[in-house]
Formats: structure tokens, C-alpha cells, sequence
């Protein structure tokens, strides 16, 4: 996964920026508590794709 593609995107709902999970190989919007998949090293960018953490989960 390229870090500089991650510097780019933003979370698409909140435009804020993202914290790339590299174990959990997905992209973390802490605001919208939202978990965006990479597949095949591109990242989803879609809030329906997304998965949304529970309020347990440390971000
Ligand atoms: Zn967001």
C-alpha cells in the first residue's frame, strides 16, 4: 500500500483525513468512526463498503 496515496484521501464523509491500519489493512476515519476495506490494495472509499466500529473498540 502506498503511503502517499493514504496522505491523499480523506474520509468521504467528513472529508477529514484517515489513519491507515496496517494490520487490520484498512483505513480509519476516527471521527465517523468508520473503517474504510483495501481490497487488492485499493482502497474502498465508499461509506456503505465501510465498517463501523463499535463504541468498545479503541480508535
Ligand atoms: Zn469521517
Amino acid at each position: 500500500m502506498d503511503t502517499k496515496l493514504i496522505q491523499i484521501l480523506v474520509c468521504p464523509v467528513c472529508k477529514g483525513p484517515l489513519v491507515y491500519k496496517k494490520m487490520e489493512r484498512e483505513l480509519l476515519c476516527k471521527p465517523c468512526r468508520l473503517a474504510y476495506p483495501i481490497k487488492d490494495d485499493i482502497p474502498v472509499m465508499l461509506e456503505d463498503e465501510a465498517r463501523r466500529l463499535p463504541d468498545t473498540e479503541e480508535v
